[in-house]
Order: structure tokens, then C-alpha cells, then sequence
């Protein structure tokens, strides 16, 4: 039989940077052409020369050139075999839990996550009998009683969506080590530019390549990537399994969005940290957060966890913040935006502004979404490429319409008004 073609490149060494792998990891000319972009493998089923004569791929599901690519430039990125890709994040998410926990097993969940892990947990791992613990991984007590409970896996993911509330990767996977579990870190907000887990020493990072890694709002996606050999296996085998693969055109899409992932990166950090700032100093939001503001409660983490980039220390491209006046004003705030869209994505170019209590989070039990601090008046913001200063002017203009809205209240008292709600 011939022997398969190389269809991916070996990948850059560790040694090369971040830079160099986004745009060049998993993207050898085509052996056939010499086409400098991966084609794009549009298929379902390979021509096998007799049986058992294919070459590396028999079936889409299984495998395929244009996603083992994709896969290769993922683990490129964190000195890691090629990642296991799926077709959204909540895919590459369940395939994680499928593969490490059994009935019977215990998985312990930071209690601000992603809406959608809770409603996987809460209405799919539990009936069948892996029993969810949401903890707080501030709390040393509730790390402690937590890891003492035994759970197989414990789920991280920061900065926390929405809440921005940072975990410390490597102090909660020392402690997850000493007692047997393996960790998981959610990194889909900081990006392997940002954060890694797996140098933190997590076992898996996760991800949602819907957000910043393609970037673009044109594609679903996930991967989780490792460097146990035998974990990838299982992933391997359970994505077949349930049918999660990522499709070509997605996983082309992908590599290409991967290309800039550094650049537009740091300049979401960039745009972030500024809108941000302005935020701070209108009355009509209170409770500012980013990382990368002085007031950030957890800022000494942020420093020593987030990487840096060329200009700045990334911190990320999301900032929430409270409508001072609660509900009725992060409503009056959505409707009055007119350059920033409502929608339910982050990472995207376009600045996008989410309600987390009704969006994203709107499955999750009221009383878990108040433990977590997604309160009705909460927005949150992802920070588009777009020019910042416009950006700016529009939320500023948004903000202005909520406050003056919000009749007989002054800023004082809508600052007041909120800060209740918020420890409410
Ligand atoms: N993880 C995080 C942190 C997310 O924000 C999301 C989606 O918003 C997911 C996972 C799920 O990803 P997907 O929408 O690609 O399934």
C-alpha cells in the first residue's frame, strides 16, 4: 500500500513563538500543489486501495486532513500533541465528562461557569449519576471540603463566565493532584495567547473556538487539548462515538481565523482595558470589572497568571458591569446601543453586549445564578476591533439614555440603588 502523505506539518518547534505557530502550525504546502493554504477536505468517505489500504482516513466522523490540521496547530500552541476538535464547545465539553467520569463518579464544578456546563451537570451528567458539586475555588474551605469529597474531575474555567472572577489554575490543580482528581480548565476566554492551563498544571484545557480562536462569529466549534497520551484517546473515541467531530469547512475556517488569533488578542486587551476605564467613570454603570483595571479584586492573580503580549498584559476582551438601577436600566442600556449589537456571542470583531441573567445564564436555578453574582442588572461586554473611540461614544450614549431614564434618581442614589441589588 502507499504510504499515507503528509498532510499536516510537523508542527513548529516549542522554541518558535506564538506569533509564528498561529500562522504557521498544521499548514505544510499541499504535498499534491504546493497550495500554501490547507485545502479544504471537503468529504465524507476516502478510496481505500483493498481493504484495510486507506490512508489515515476511512470515514469524516472518524477523521479528517482538513480538522487533523486544525487539531495539529491547537496543540502546536501549547506544546501539546495534536488537540481533539469538535464541532461546538459544548461538544468538546461533553466529550470530556464522557470520558473521565461513570456512574457512580463526582465532578466538581466551579460554580461560575458557562451557563450551558451547568445545564450539561445539572440535567444530563446528574440522572445518569455523576453527581455535580458547583464550589466556590476562592473559598479554601469549600476547595478543601470539595476536594475531600473525591471527585474524579474538577471543572475550572477563567476568568469565570460571567462574572470575570479569576481562579488560581496552579494552586487548585497542586491541590486537585494531591487528592487524585484530574482538573479541567475552561480557557475560552483567555485564549492559549492569554493563559496556560496546561503549564498551570491542568490536565485538559478547553475550549470554545466559537469565541476569540476563530474570531470571525462565523463558526461553532471546540477542542480539548492534553498532553496525556492516553486521555487523547479516550476523546478520541468517544467523539467518534457520539458523532461530535468538527466538520472541514468549519475547521478551515478555523485555522484561518487562528492565523491572527495573537494580534486581534491583544488588541480586544487593548480596547477592553480602555472601555473599561471609561465605564468607571460614568455613574450609570457601577461595579466595573476587568482584569486589567486597578480596581480588579483579584488584580496580584491577574498579574501573575495572564501572559503578556507585545504592548500589554492580556487580561482579556470582556468587561462587565451593573446598571446602576438594576433590570429596568440594563434594558434601557441593550435598546438605546446603536453601534454595539445585543447578541449572545463574545470574541467576535463586533462589540457585543449579553445579559447574562436572561441570556446566556437564563438556565441556570436563580438561586445558583445569585450564589455565582449574575444579578438582573448585570451586562456583560465583549470588546470588538472596531475603532474604540467609537465603541466608546456608544456605550457612553447608551449609558447616558439608562441614567436619565431612570427618573427621579440621582447618580448617587442609582449608585446606592444598585449596590444593594448586587449583594441582594
Ligand atoms: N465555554 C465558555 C466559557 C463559553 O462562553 C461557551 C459559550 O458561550 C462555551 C464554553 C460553549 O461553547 P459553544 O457555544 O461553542 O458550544
Amino acid at each position: 500500500h502507499a504510504p499515507p502523505p503528509a498532510m499536516t506539518a510537523p508542527s513548529p518547534s516549542a522554541s518558535t513563538s506564538l506569533l509564528t505557530r498561529c500562522v504557521r502550525a498544521g499548514k505544510t504546502p499541499d504535498p499534491t500543489t504546493g497550495s500554501v493554504v490547507p485545502p479544504l477536505h471537503q468529504t465524507t468517505t476516502y478510496a481505500q486501495d483493498g481493504l484495510g489500504g486507506d490512508r489515515g482516513f476511512t470515514y469524516s466522523r472518524a477523521g479528517n486532513p482538513t480538522v487533523a490540521a486544525l487539531e495539529e496547530a491547537l496543540g502546536a500552541l501549547e506544546d501539546a500533541p495534536p488537540a481533539v476538535c469538535h464541532r461546538t464547545g459544548m461538544a468538546a465539553i461533553t466529550t470530556l465528562f464522557l470520558s473521565v467520569l461513570e456512574g457512580g463518579d463526582r465532578v466538581a464544578i466551579a460554580r461560575a461557569v458557562y451557563g450551558g456546563t451547568v445545564r450539561l451537570a445539572r440535567e444530563i451528567l446528574d440522572p445518569l449519576g455523576v453527581e455535580p458539586r458547583f464550589f466556590d475555588p476562592n473559598d479554601p474551605e469549600d476547595v478543601a471540603d470539595t476536594l475531600a469529597w473525591q471527585p474524579r474531575l474538577v471543572f475550572l474555567e477563567t476568568p469565570a463566565n460571567p462574572t470575570l472572577d479569576l481562579v488560581d489554575v496552579a494552586r487548585i490543580a497542586g491541590a486537585a493532584r494531591v487528592a487524585g482528581a484530574l482538573v479541567a480548565v475552561d480557557n475560552t476566554f483567555q485564549t492559549p495567547i492569554g493563559l496556560r492551563p496546561l503549564e498551570l498544571g491542568a490536565d485538559v484545557s478547553v475550549y470554545s473556538t466559537t469565541k476569540f480562536i476563530e474570531g470571525h462569529d462565523a463558526t461553532r466549534g471546540g477542542a480539548l487539548v492534553t498532553r496525556d497520551q492516553g486521555l487523547i484517546e479516550r476523546f478520541r473515541r468517544i467523539t467518534k462515538s457520539i458523532g461530535a467531530t468538527q466538520a472541514p469547512f468549519e475547521a478551515w475556517l478555523t485555522l484561518r481565523g487562528l492565523t491572527t488569533l495573537p494580534l486581534r488578542f491583544e488588541q480586544h486587551c487593548e480596547n477592553a482595558l480602555r472601555v473599561a476605564e471609561a465605564l468607571e467613570a460614568h455613574d450609570a454603570a457601577t461595579a466595573v470589572r476587568h482584569p486589567g483595571l486597578e480596581s480588579f479584586p483579584q488584580r496580584d492573580l491577574a498579574e501573575r497568571q495572564h501572559e503578556r503580549g507585545r504592548r500589554i498584559q492580556l487580561h482579556g476582551g470582556i468587561v462587565t458591569f451593573e446598571a446602576a438601577g438594576g433590570y429596568d436600566a440594563a434594558v434601557r442600556f441593550l435598546g438605546a446601543l446603536e453601534l454595539c449589537l445585543v447578541a449572545e456571542n463574545l470574541g467576535a470583531p463586533e462589540t457585543l453586549a449579553t445579559h447574562p441573567a436572561s441570556m446566556t445564564h437564563g438556565d441556570v436555578p436563580p438561586e445558583q445564578r445569585a450564589a455565582a453574582g449574575i444579578t438582573p442588572g448585570l451586562v456583560r461586554l465583549s470588546i470588538g476591533l472596531e475603532d474604540v473611540d467609537e465603541v466608546i461614544r456608544d456605550l457612553t450614549r447608551a449609558l447616558d439614555a439608562a441614567g436619565a431614564a431612570a427618573t427621579s434618581n440621582s447618580p448617587a442614589e442609582s449608585k446606592a440603588q444598585s449596590a444593594t441589588e448586587v449583594t441582594a
